[in-house]
C-alpha cells in the first residue's frame, strides 16, 4: 500500500473515488489534475495515517512515512525547478488537513511552509518582490504559531495573539489595511510575532524547514481530536475514526501583488439554488483572508458586484474604483475561471465550491467539493440539474438530504404585517426567519431560550454556540464566511457583512446608525432578504415551492409504499392531501370527543349506571361523531380512511379535580359524589395495559355500534354525492383471534343493519391494528378473519420493551448516554426486537391471506430509518402526521432505491 498519493502536471495516483483514504480534498485535488484542471503539485497522507499516529505516535508514523514523504518532495522539486529549504530558489508548501467529508474550517491549515529567516531572503532576491516575501514570512509564523505551535488569545474579549499585534501596530502607523505595511514594516511584525512566541511558549521559532514540515503534519493529523473538531463532528455525526488525511501541496501566491488574488466560487447560488457563477476574491491576499472575514472581499462577477453596490447605497463610479468585479479587473482569469467551473460542474455532476487564488495573472485550483447548501438550494439545484438531463430520478431523490426538508417548512415572516422599518441590511447569505436576543459570545447564546449571535465574524470555537442560536449576524465578511458557511450547513439563518453596524465587545453593545443595542434586546432576522429588524416579527407557515411538489412526485414514481396521513379532523385531512397523503392511515375516534360539547355526552355515557342509559347517551354522540365523519369523507373523496374504534382507557375523558367534578356535575345534573366515585372506580394501576381498545368495545358493545353506525351513515350519506368513499374499521389492542372475531361480528352486523335501512351500501374494509406482541405471534390465525393489519408501533414498542411510553424520562436518557440504548426506540424502530416481531406477524399473516394490506400508523411511521425498514418488509404503507408526509414520500422512494 502506497503511503502518500501525488498530484499535479496532469496526473495523480489516487481520484475522486478515493475520498475514504485521501479525504475530499486530496481525492478531488488529485481527480482536478487528472481531467486537466490546474492544480499546484504535491502529494497526500493519507487519513490510515492518522489512525496510525493516534494508535502508535510520533516515531512509529516517521519510521513509516518520512522516507516517503521525502520522496514525494523531490518530485515535487522536479516538476518545478525549485528547491524546499535552499534559499537560492525556495520551494513553499502548504500543509493542509482533509477529511472525508468537508468540515469547514475544522481542521487547520499551515501556508507558506519552508521559510525561515535566511530563505526569505532569497525569495525576496528571486522574486524581486521583497514585500511578498516578508507578507508571507509573516503570514507563516502566523499560522505556525496559531496551528503549530498553539498560540491563543488571552481572553474571548480579545484577539489572538498575532492579530493583536497587527491591529496596535496598525494604530501605530495610523494606517487601515494590512496592504498598507511596508516590507520594513513587515519586517518589523516578523520580530514581533517570533518575540512573542518565545515569550509565551519559550522556543525559538523553528529555522530548518524539514523540521517545520514534521511538525506541520502531526498538528494537522492531531487537530483531528481537537475540542472544535469532536464538537463538529459529534453535530454532524461523523465517527472519529474515519481521520483526516494531510495534503502537502507546493505553495502558489495570491499576495504577489496587484496582478494576484485569491477567492472562493460557486456555480451556483449555494442560498437559493439559482443557477449562475458567483463568488468573492481579494486583490493581494492568501486563502485564509476570504473565508475568516479579515477583509470584505469583492464580488467576482460584475452583475454581483453591481447588486451589491446598490445594496450598500455605493455609486457605480465608486464601485468601479473601490471594488470592482473580476470579471472587470482581470479578464481573462475570469474567463478561464469560469470556463473551469463549467468543467468542474459537468464532471461532478454537482453544485461545486471551489477555491482557486492566482498568481502574477496565473489562475490555479486549489480545491474543490460539493457546495454545501440550504434546504432550499438543495430542492432547486437536484430538479434543475434533472431538467438539464445532467441526473436522472434516483439520483435526484438521493441528492435530497431528508434532514433539510425541515427547513422549508420552518416559518418565514409574514410580509404583510412588517410594518416596522428596517434597521440594517447584509448581505442574505443563509434564508430563513429567526427572532431572538442579542448574545455576543457563542459560549453565552444558552443564556437565551432563543438568541441571535451578533459578531464581526464568527470562527470554528462558536461552533456549539452556533449550533444552539436561532440566527447569526455579523458585521463583516461574505457568502463564504465561516458564519455564512455554517448557518447553511446548520440550516439557520444568517445576515453576514452588515457593515453600518459597529460593535464593543467590551461593552457587550452594538450600535446602527443612532441606535445602540444591548445584550439581551430583541432582533429579527430576514435570511432571504438579508433585512435586519427591531424587535420581535410575526411569522406565518412557508408555501411548498413548485420544485419541492415536482421532487415529491418524482419521489411516488420511485416508491413502492404508499403514504397516507394520520389525521382526525377535516382540517388535518386537508393538511393531509395538501403534502400529498394517499389517504388516512389512522384516524383516532377519541380525539373527536375531548371537544367541549362532545365531551359532555361521552362524559354522560361513561357515567350512565346501565347499558340503557349508555344507550341514550351513545344516542346522543352518534350525530356529533356522523358529522365528523361526513367532513373527513368529504376532504378525502374516494381515498381510504382507516378509523380506529374507540381506544383510550374511560377514565381520561372524566375531570380529575374537585373543582372540575363539580363543575360537571353541575352541567350534566348528576351529583358530584357519583362523579368521584366513577372516577375512582375507572382508575387503574396501569391504565395503558388496562380496560382500553377492544377490551372497551368487549365489555361495553354499545359503543362499537355507535361508532360502526356513525361511521357507515356518514359513508353513506356522502357517497350518495357521488362520491365512491372507502371506510376502513379498524379495531385496536387486539391480542387473542376471539376478541377480533368478537368485535368483527358487531361490526358487521351494525353495517347490514344500516345498509339495510338505507337501501344503499359502500365499499368498506374491516381489520385491525397489530400492538399487542401476542397478536403478532399468533398473526396467521388473526389474518384469516381479517383484511388489514395496522401496526401500531407505540404500543407494540411499549409492550416488548416493557417501558411504559410516558414514563421513559426517568431512565431513558441515562439508557442512552451509557449506550444501552443506541437511539430512543419509541422514535426509530428497534428493528432486532420489535422488528421481528413485525417480520413474524406480516410473513404469518400473508402466509394465509396473500391479499392482507399491511401498513404502519405508530409514530415511528414517519420516521426515514423505520420506513427503510418496514418496506423491506414489504409493508403497503406508512402513516404519519401530515408534516411529516413530504419526508416519509422520500423515505419510502429513498428505501427503494
Ligand atoms: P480549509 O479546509 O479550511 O478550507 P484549506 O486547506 O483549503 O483549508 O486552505 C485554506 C486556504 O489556503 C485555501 O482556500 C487556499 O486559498 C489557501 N491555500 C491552501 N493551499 C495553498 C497553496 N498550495 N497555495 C496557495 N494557497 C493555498
Ligand atoms: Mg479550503
Ligand atoms: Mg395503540
Amino acid at each position: 500500500m502506497g503511503k502518500i498519493y501525488r498530484f499535479g502536471n496532469g496526473k495523480a495516483d489516487g481520484g475522486a473515488e478515493l475520498k475514504n483514504l485521501l479525504g475530499g480534498k486530496g481525492a478531488n485535488l488529485a481527480e482536478m489534475a487528472k481531467i486537466g484542471v490546474p492544480v499546484p503539485p504535491g502529494f497526500t497522507l493519507t487519513t490510515e495515517m492518522c489512525n496510525f499516529y493516534t494508535e502508535f505516535g510520533e516515531e512509529a508514523l516517521k519510521d513509516s512515512i518520512w522516507n516517503e514523504i521525502k520522496d514525494g518532495i523531490s518530485e515535487v522539486e522536479d516538476i518545478l525547478g525549485k528547491k524546499f529549504g535552499d534559499s537560492k530558489n525556495p520551494l513553499l508548501f502548504s500543509v493542509r488537513s482533509g477529511a472525508r467529508q468537508s468540515m469547514p474550517g475544522m481542521m487547520d491549515t499551515v501556508l507558506n511552509l519552508g521559510l525561515n529567516d535566511e530563505i526569505v531572503e532569497g525569495l525576496a532576491a528571486i522574486t524581486n518582490n521583497p514585500r511578498f516575501a516578508w507578507d508571507s514570512y509573516r503570514r507563516f509564523i502566523q499560522m505556525y504559531g496559531d496551528v503549530v505551535l498553539g498560540m491563543t488569545p488571552e481572553s474571548k474579549e480579545d484577539l489572538n495573539p498575532f492579530e493583536n499585534i497587527i491591529d496596535n501596530y496598525k494604530k501605530e502607523l495610523k494606517i487601515k489595511t494590512d496592504l498598507d505595511f511596508d516590507v520594513q514594516n513587515l519586517r518589523i511584525l516578523v520580530d514581533r510575532f517570533k518575540n512573542i512566541i518565545s515569550e509565551r511558549m519559550g522556543i525559538e521559532f523553528p529555522q530548518d524547514p524539514y523540521e517545520q514540515l514534521w511538525l506541520a503534519i502531526l498538528a494537522v493529523f492531531r487537530s483531528w481530536m481537537n475540542d472544535r473538531a469532536i464538537s463538529y463532528r459529534a453535530i454532524e455525526g461523523i465517527p472519529s475514526n474515519w481521520g483526516t488525511a494531510v495534503n502537502i501541496q507546493s505553495m502558489v501566491y495570491g499576495n504577489t501583488g496587484s496582478d494576484s488574488a485569491t477567492g472562493v466560487a460557486f456555480t451556483r447560488n449555494a442560498a437559493t439554488g439559482e443557477n449562475y457563477f458567483n463568488g468573492e476574491f481579494l486583490i493581494n491576499a492568501q486563502g485564509e483572508d476570504v473565508v475568516a472575514g479579515v477583509r470584505t472581499p469583492w464580488q467576482i462577477t460584475k452583475k454581483e458586484s453591481i447588486e451589491w453596490a446598490i445594496r450598500n447605497n455605493i455609486s457605480m463610479e465608486e464601485r468601479e474604483r473601490s471594488q470592482p468585479s473580476l470579471e472587470e479587473l482581470m479578464p481573462e482569469v475570469y474567463k478561464e475561471l469560469y470556463k473551469i467551473q463549467t468543467i468542474l460542474e459537468d464532471h461532478y455532476k454537482d453544485m461545486q465550491d471551489m477555491e482557486f487564488t492566482v498568481e502574477n495573472r496565473k489562475l490555479w485550483l486549489l480545491q474543490t467539493r460539493t457546495g454545501k447548501r440550504t434546504g432550499m438550494a438543495m430542492i432547486k439545484i437536484a430538479m434543475d440539474l434533472y431538467n438539464e438531463n445532467m441526473i436522472n430520478s434516483e439520483e435526484v431523490i438521493k441528492r435530497i438530504k431528508l434532514s433539510k426538508i425541515d427547513e422549508l417548512l420552518h416559518p418565514v415572516f409574514d410580509t404583510e404585517k412588517i410594518n416596522v422599518d428596517v434597521l440594517t441590511r447584509g448581505l442574505p447569505a443563509a434564508p430563513g426567519a429567526a427572532v431572538g436576543q442579542v448574545v455576543f459570545f457563542a459560549d453565552e447564546v444558552e443564556k437565551y431560550e432563543k438568541a441571535i449571535l451578533v459578531r464581526l465574524e464568527t470562527s470554528p470555537e462558536d461552533i456549539n454556540g452556533m449550533n444552539l442560536a436561532q440566527g447569526f449576524l455579523t458585521v463583516r465578511g461574505g457568502m463564504t464566511s465561516h458564519a455564512a458557511v455554517v448557518a447553511r450547513g446548520m440550516g439557520k439563518c444568517c445576515i453576514a457583512g452588515a457593515g453600518e453596524i459597529v460593535i464593543d465587545y467590551k461593552k457587550r453593545i452594538f450600535r446602527v446608525k443612532d441606535k445602540v443595542f444591548k445584550e439581551g434586546d430583541f432582533l429579527s432576522l430576514d435570511g432571504s432578504t438579508g433585512m435586519v429588524y427591531e424587535g420581535k416579527l410575526i411569522t406565518k407557515a412557508p408555501k411548498l415551492d413548485e420544485n419541492f411538489h415536482q421532487i415529491l412526485e418524482i419521489a411516488d414514481k420511485l416508491a413502492r409504499m404508499e403514504v397516507r396521513a394520520n389525521a382526525d379532523t377535516p382540517k388535518d385531512a386537508k393538511k393531509a392531501i395538501e403534502f400529498g397523503a394517499k389517504g388516512i392511515g389512522l384516524c383516532r375516534t377519541e380525539h373527536m370527543f375531548f371537544e367541549d360539547d362532545k365531551i359532555k355526552a361521552m362524559r354522560e355515557m361513561i357515567l350512565a349506571p346501565d347499558t340503557g342509559g349508555r344507550e341514550k347517551a351513545l344516542a346522543k354522540m352518534l350525530p356529533l361523531q356522523r358529522d365528523d365523519f361526513i367532513g373527513i369523507f368529504e376532504v378525502m373523496k374516494e381515498k381510504p380512511v382507516t378509523i380506529r374504534l374507540l381506544d383510550p382507557p374511560l377514565h381520561e375523558f372524566l375531570p380529575h379535580t374537585v373543582e372540575k367534578q363539580e363543575e360537571l356535575a353541575h352541567e350534566i345534573h348528576v351529583p358530584a359524589g357519583k362523579i368521584r366515585e366513577a372516577v375512582e372506580h375507572l382508575k387503574e394501576s396501569n391504565p395503558m395495559l388496562g380496560h382500553r381498545g377492544c377490551r372497551l368495545g368487549i365489555t361495553y358493545p354499545e359503543i362499537t355500534v355507535m361508532q360502526t353506525r356513525a361511521i357507515i351513515e356518514a359513508a353513506l350519506e356522502v357517497h350518495s354525492k357521488g362520491i365512491d368513499v372507502y371506510p376502513e374499521i379498524m379495531v385496536p389492542l387486539v391480542g387473542k383471534v376471539e376478541e377480533y372475531r368478537l368485535q368483527k361480528q358487531l361490526i358487521l352486523d351494525t353495517i347490514t343493519k344500516v345498509f339495510e335501512e338505507k337501501k344503499n351500501s359502500v365499499r368498506y374494509k374491516i381489520g385491525t391494528m397489530i400492538e399487542v406482541p401476542r397478536a403478532a405471534l399468533t398473526a396467521d390465525k388473526i389474518a384469516l378473519e381479517t383484511e388489514f393489519f395496522s401496526f401500531g408501533t407505540n404500543d407494540l414498542t411499549q409492550m416488548t420493551f416493557g417501558y411504559s411510553r410516558d414514563d421513559t424520562g426517568t431512565f431513558l436518557p441515562t439508557y442512552l448516554k451509557q449506550q444501552v440504548l443506541e437511539v430512543d426506540p419509541f422514535k426509530v424502530i428497534d428493528t432486532e426486537g420489535v422488528g421481528q416481531l413485525m417480520d413474524i406477524a406480516s410473513t404469518k399473516g400473508r402466509s394465509v391471506n396473500k391479499d392482507l394490506e399491511i401498513g404502519i400508523c405508530g409514530e415511528h411511521g414517519g420516521e426515514p430509518h423505520s420506513i427503510k425498514f418496514v418496506n423491506s418488509l414489504g409493508f403497503d404503507y406508512v402513516s404519519c402526521s401530515p408534516y411529516r408526509v413530504p419526508v416519509a414520500r422520500l423515505a419510502a422512494a429513498k428505501a427503494e432505491i
